[in-house]
């Protein structure tokens, strides 16, 4: 199918669906302005400034021996840029608000479903807004976090800050999971947004999923994109402007 008769065939399942969910990859941040840390020019830039891999840096082990170095890098880097979503984000709260929605869910930690308005996503590795002190429990913001001069410290009890994101070696939340995974089970269409087939999150959440409507929208081929019943590479915005009005 061609793919502009693809893009009319989503149109009318979305519309006739009552149960979707929603996977936003990473390609929603690159829409909204923000870059894939991941990416090989990305690794490349960073690995040049601080001499090790994202990868590295986020990994748990890196964040209790050389929470300096951390912080650094995820000041910086993960939540450095004050983005607004992309436009994307607000034809998915339509579809919310029209309760068509039955889940969102997102390995993004940027919180910028959050700015969007979306509810109740499911945030498979935490999100930067939800930082909490280890010790006391008090809850800081991504202001308090951003503003901290190195460290970020409790203000009650000075101890480290813990960001509310996953890091490198730690298990993502069972609960999180087995609710990601049966919404996915249930669901009468899934979109894919912005990210692949090829894509952990994407291969985990939609593994048990038995429906023939498995819908991959990303401007990116890969070559795992077969595996979706419909694929279109576009810009997310451009395709879901068409979807959802
Ligand atoms: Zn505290």
């Amino acid at each position: 199918m061609e793919q502009r008769g693809m893009l009319e065939r989503i149109k009318e399942m979305t519309a006739e669906a009552k149960n979707i969910v929603v996977l936003i990859g990473v390609g929603a941040v690159i829409e909204s302005g923000g870059e894939n840390l991941w990416s090989s020019r990305e690794c490349y830039r960073l690995e040049s400034i601080y001499h090790k891999s994202p990868d590295e840096m986020m990994e748990v082990g890196f964040y209790s021996a050389r929470r300096d170095k951390f912080f650094e890098f995820y000041k910086k880097e993960i939540i450095g840029k004050d983005l607004e979503p992309a436009s994307l984000y607000y034809d998915i709260k339509k579809m919310q608000q029209q309760g068509k929605i039955k889940a969102i869910i997102t390995q993004n930690i940027d919180g910028l479903h959050n700015k969007a308005g979306l509810e109740g996503v499911i945030e498979l590795h935490g999100n930067v807004n939800d930082n909490r002190c280890p010790h006391c429990q008090k809850t800081f913001d991504l202001q308090y976090m951003r503003n901290a001069k190195a460290v970020p410290l409790c203000d009650d009890c000075h101890t480290s800050i813990r960001p509310g994101v996953l890091l490198f070696g730690e298990s993502m939340d069972n609960q999180k999971m087995t609710e990601a995974v049966n919404a996915c089970e249930g669901a009468d269409l899934i979109l894919c947004l912005g990210t692949n087939m090829y894509d952990g999150m994407v291969k985990f959440c939609t593994g048990t999923y038995k429906g023939e409507k498995l819908v991959l929208i990303s401007p990116e081929e890969h070559y795992m994109d077969k595996y979706a019943d419909y694929v279109v590479h576009t810009k997310v915005g451009e395709a879901l402007k068409f979807i959802v009005e």
